[in-house]
C-alpha cells in the first residue's frame, strides 16, 4: 500500500519511504509528567497510537519510543521559569521522583483506559543522564556549544538551517525573543538555548541534579540538570538510532522544542535527525483553548467520573483527523457514546449471526470495504474516513462473516475493543461453575463444526446441571433455571 504523509518539514504530503525496508522507528514526546494529564494530551497521545497501528496494521514492524519528561522542562517552553518537576514537588510535599513516579501511574492507567498500545520504550528522561551529557560534550568539542557561568547554550548561529522546521525568519525570531529571557548576560544570543543548566542562579535550589564534566565557577563538579529537548535528542538517538523515519508530537513543539533537537541533533551526529516530522493539532473545549483556569483542563477521570465510558473518548478522538483542530463538548462526547454502543451492538450482531452461516468465501463486495479502508488509512492516517468505511460496512449487504471478518481486522487499528468487550460481558455471568461454561463453548464449537447430534447431548447436559440457554446479540449466555 502506498502511503502518504503530511511531513511538517516542507509542508506538504510526501510519499512515506521508511528509512529501511520492513522496519519503522518512531519517537514520540511523552509527557511531563508533574501533573495529570488533561484529555487534549491524550488525543496526542491517541493520535499517535493510530499511527503505530496503522503501521503495523500495512506489516511494518514499528519500533517506538515514548518517553516521559522528569526533569528539565521549565514553565516555559524556553529557558525561563521553574522546573515542572520541582513545581509539583512543591504543590504536594514530595520529591520529584514521588510526582514522577504517581502521575506516571496516572497517565498509564488512563491510556490503559483508552486502548493505547504499549509503546515499545518508555523512557525515563532521568535514567539518560550521563548519555545526556555525552551528547552536550559532542556539542562542546564540535563548537557547536559553550558555556557561561549558568549553563551551558547551543549556538544557534552556528547551525545555518535552524528554522527549517518552523518556517520562521530568524531575524523576526531574534528581535523577538529580545525581551524573553535576560537572566543570563553571557548568553550569546536570546535565541541560544540551553542545553545544561548548572545548580546556580535561578536554579541553586534545584532538586534534581547531577556532577558532570562542565565548568563553572559557581558550582562544584559541573553540578546541574539537562535541558528538556537534549533529552528527547539523547533518548532517541540512544533508543532509535541517529537517523528515525517519524517524529511526532503537538504542533506547539514545532518553533522550539522540535526546532532544537533538530540543531542537537544533527550537529552532534553529523546526519538527517527524522524523515518525516507529524505533528498533531490541539484539542479545544467549547472552541476555546483548554485551561486549567478555565476549568475546561478535563481528566479521564472527570469523564469516567460522570459516567461515560473511556472508549467513548477514543471513539470521539476518531472522528477527527489529527491535523485537524478537535472540538469536544459534552453533548459531543454523549454523541460519541451513543456512537460507539451502537457499533459495538451492531459488532455483536454479525458475530452472533457468524456462528449460523457457513459461507467461507470473501466476496469481491468485502474487499471493495477493505479496500477502501486501506486507503482512508494510507491518505495521511485518514482515521475518521476509515471509521466511516467501518460504518458503511455494517449497513451493507455483505454476509455477518463477512462483516464480522472485516470489522474485526479494521479494528486493529480504531482500537475500540469489539471483540474484547463482548468477552468481558460473558464474563458477567462469572456465578455460573466453570464446568457448565466448558460445556457451553463445547457446544458452541460443535455447532460450529455442524455436529447437531453432538450440540444436541450437550444442550441436555447444560440443562440437566440446571442451566438453560439463552440466544443473545451477544452471542448464547447461560441463564440459571429457577
Ligand atoms: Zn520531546
Amino acid at each position: 500500500m502506498k502511503i502518504t504523509v503530511y511531513n511538517t518539514l516542507g509542508r506538504q504530503l510526501e510519499g512515506f519511504a521508511p528509512l529501511s525496508p520492513d522496519k519503522i522507528l518512531i519517537y514520540h514526546c511523552g509527557p511531563t509528567v508533574y501533573w495529570t494529564q488533561h484529555i487534549g494530551n491524550l488525543r496526542g497521545m491517541t493520535m499517535g497510537d493510530l499511527v503505530v497501528r496503522t503501521l503495523r496494521f500495512f506489516g511494518y514492524d514499528v519500533r517506538h519510543a515514548r518517553n516521559y519528561t522528569d526533569v528539565g522542562h521549565l514553565t516555559s517552553d524556553s529557558d525561563a521559569g521553574e522546573d515542572k518537576m520541582e513545581k509539583g514537588a512543591k504543590r504536594e510535599g514530595m520529591t520529584p521522583e514521588q510526582i514522577a513516579d504517581k502521575y506516571i501511574a496516572l497517565f498509564e492507567r488512563d491510556t490503559r483506559a483508552i486502548n493505547l498500545l504499549e509503546p515499545t520504550y518508555k523512557p525515563r528522561a532521568t535514567e539518560y543522564v550521563p548519555d545526556m551529557i555525552a551528547m552536550v560534550q559532542t556539542l562542546l568539542d564540535k563548537g557547536f556549544a559553550y558555556a557561561t557561568p549558568l549553563a551551558v547554550y547551543f549556538d544557534v548561529k552556528k547551525f545555518p538551517s535552524y528554522t527549517r522546521l518552523s518556517g520562521q525568519n530568524l531575524e523576526q525570531l531574534l528581535s523577538g525573543a529580545g525581551s524573553a529571557d535576560v537572566s543570563d548576560p553571557n548568553k550569546h544570543s536570546p535565541i541560544d538555548f540551553a542545553l545544561w543548566f548548572f545548580k546556580a542562579g535561578t536554579h541553586e535550589q534545584a532538586l534534581q541534579t547531577w556532577p558532570s564534566p562542565f565548568s563553572s565557577p559557581l558550582v562544584k563538579n559541573g553540578e546541574g540538570f539537562p535541558g528538556w529537548h537534549i533529552e528527547c535528542s539523547t533518548m532517541a538517538k540512544k533508543l532509535l538510532g541517529d537517523t528515525i523515519d517519524i517524529h511526532m508530537g503537538g504542533i506547539e513543539h514545532i518553533p522550539v522544542h522540535h526546532t532544537n533537537e533538530i540543531a542537537q541533533s544533527e550537529s552532534a551526529n553529523d546526519t538527517q535527525f527524522v524523515t518525516y516530522w507529524l505533528h498533531n493539532e490541539h484539542l479545544v473545549v467549547d472552541n476555546e483553548k483548554m485551561a486549567k483556569s478555565l476549568g475546561t483542563g478535563f481528566s479521564l477521570q472527570e469523564i469516567i467520573d460522570k459516567g461515560y465510558d473511556p472508549l467513548a473518548l477514543r471513539y470521539f478522538f476518531l472522528g477527527a483527523h489529527y491535523r485537524s483542530k478537535q472540538n469536544f463538548t459534552w453533548d459531543a462526547l454523549r454523541a460519541a457514546q451513543n456512537g460507539l454502543e451502537e457499533f459495538r451492538k451492531r459488532f455483536l450482531e454479525q458475530k452472533t449471526a457468524t456462528k449460523q452461516e457457513s459461507a467461507d468465501q470473501i466476496s469481491s463486495g468485502a474487499r471493495e470495504y477493505k479496500d477502501r479502508f486501506d486507503a482512508a488509512l494510507a491518505s495521511d492516517f485518514n482515521i475518521p474516513q476509515a471509521l466511516a468505511v467501518a460504518w458503511e460496512t455494517i449497513k451493507s449487504k455483505l454476509s455477518s462473516k463477512e462483516k464480522y471478518a472485516l470489522l474485526k481486522t479494521m479494528d486493529t487499528v480504531l482500537g475500540l475493543n469489539l471483540d474484547a468487550y463482548h468477552e468481558q460481558n460473558r464474563q458477567e455471568d462469572a456465578h455460573i461453575p466453570e464446568t457448565v461454561q466448558r460445556l457451553l463453548e463445547e457446544r458452541e464449537q460443535a455447532r460450529a463444526a455442524q455436529n447437531f447430534e453432538r450440540a444436541d447431548q450437550l444442550r441436555t447436559a447444560i440443562k440437566e446441571a440446571g442451566y438453560y440457554i439463552e440466544d443473545t446479540p451477544a452471542g448464547p449466555r447461560l441463564g440459571e433455571k429457577t
